[in-house]
């Protein structure tokens, strides 16, 4: 895929706005499209042309990148009366990378396949840094041949990207790691609720974590946010407590997870706003 190829980008939060602006870095003609058109207005001044709906998005780009909510919002985008679907030339390359459930894949999978374009279910792991850097995980599911036409721009975007099996074993897999992901808050809020109910200091806990076996980048970074009393969403609570609904619905039932989805769910309503590591805020009001 040569410079040239025409990028169209369908969401423009926490996540797409980086992810789009490093396409647009590299030289990539890009449209973007985003229901608040208000967001749009930076990538246009950092060189982006902006369309006024999914269909005029579609038709003049090759490529189309969704990075948005929920199987909703995707699902809007492809079929509502100015959808993806209603844009003209066929063989277009349709990358889902938001976060969402493998039937919706699959059943937009089709719906673009009936039009003669390729779907990609190519969700992340990473949050805004990740993004901003170009060091997401992408995991992806559909064709072996799309996932070869779009890999030249993956590189812009992750440190890895790769190809699980068929449509919807992008959005499987990161449902699993968002498993992970949940224990990982949790039990870090856990971890540092105990500390505090024996006057350990948080930031004493957090230097022998991050100097054990068991330090990451993510309990780095959201040990961070706790000492810095910054629970700015980089990861929406909410978006955590969708994607383990989804991951429930797909049959994860073991013992933590039946714990840390009933705990994001009970946290939903009062922080699913700010960040996941919010969840330390619920646990210590129950
Ligand atoms: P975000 O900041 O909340 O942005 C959501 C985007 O979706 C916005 O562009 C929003 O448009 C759009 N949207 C929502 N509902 C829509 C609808 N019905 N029709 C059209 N557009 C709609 O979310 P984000 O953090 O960028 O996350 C995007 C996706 O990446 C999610 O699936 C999330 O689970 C996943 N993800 C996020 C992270 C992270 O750290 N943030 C990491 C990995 C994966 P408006 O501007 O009009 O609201």
């Amino acid at each position: 895929m040569s410079a040239v190829t025409t990028i169209g980008w369908i969401g423009l939060g926490n996540m797409g706005t980086p992810m789009s602006r490093r396409l647009l870095s590299a030289g990539y003609p890009v449209a973007v499209y985003n229901r608040s058109p208000e967001k749009a207005v930076a990538l246009r001044e950092a060189g982006a042309t902006v369309a006024a709906s999914p269909a005029a998005l579609l038709t003049a780009a090759e490529v189309v990148f969704l990075m948005v909510s929920d199987d909703q919002a995707v699902r809007e985008l492809f079929t509502g009366p100015e959808g993806l679907l209603q844009g003209a030339g066929p063989k277009k390359l349709l990358i889902n990378m938001s976060t969402v459930s493998p039937g919706v894949s699959r059943e937009l999978a089709a719906l673009s396949q009936a039009q003669g374009h390729t779907y990609l279910d190519a969700p992340v792991s990473g949050s805004v840094r990740q993004a901003e850097s170009g060091q997401l995980v992408i995991m992806v599911g559909g064709e072996e041949a799309g996932f070869a036409r779009a890999q030249p721009l993956f590189e812009h975007l992750g440190k890895l990207a790769q190809h699980l099996g068929p449509t919807g074993h992008g959005n499987l897999a990161k449902l699993a790691m968002n498993t992970l992901l949940g224990f990982q808050a949790q039990g870090l809020a856990e971890a540092l609720l105990f500390a505090r109910q024996h006057q350990l200091q948080a930031d004493d806990l957090l230097t022998l974590i991050a100097n054990s076996a068991l330090g990451s980048t993510f309990i780095k970074l959201k040990g961070e946010a706790v000492l810095a009393d910054n629970y700015q969403a980089a990861f929406a609570l909410k978006l955590l407590a969708k994607d383990l609904r989804l991951a429930q619905a797909e049959g994860l039932a073991t013992p933590l997870a039946e714990t840390v989805v009933q705990t994001f769910q009970q946290a939903e309503p009062a922080l699913g706003e700010e960040d996941v590591i919010a969840v330390l805020k619920h646990l210590e009001r129950a």
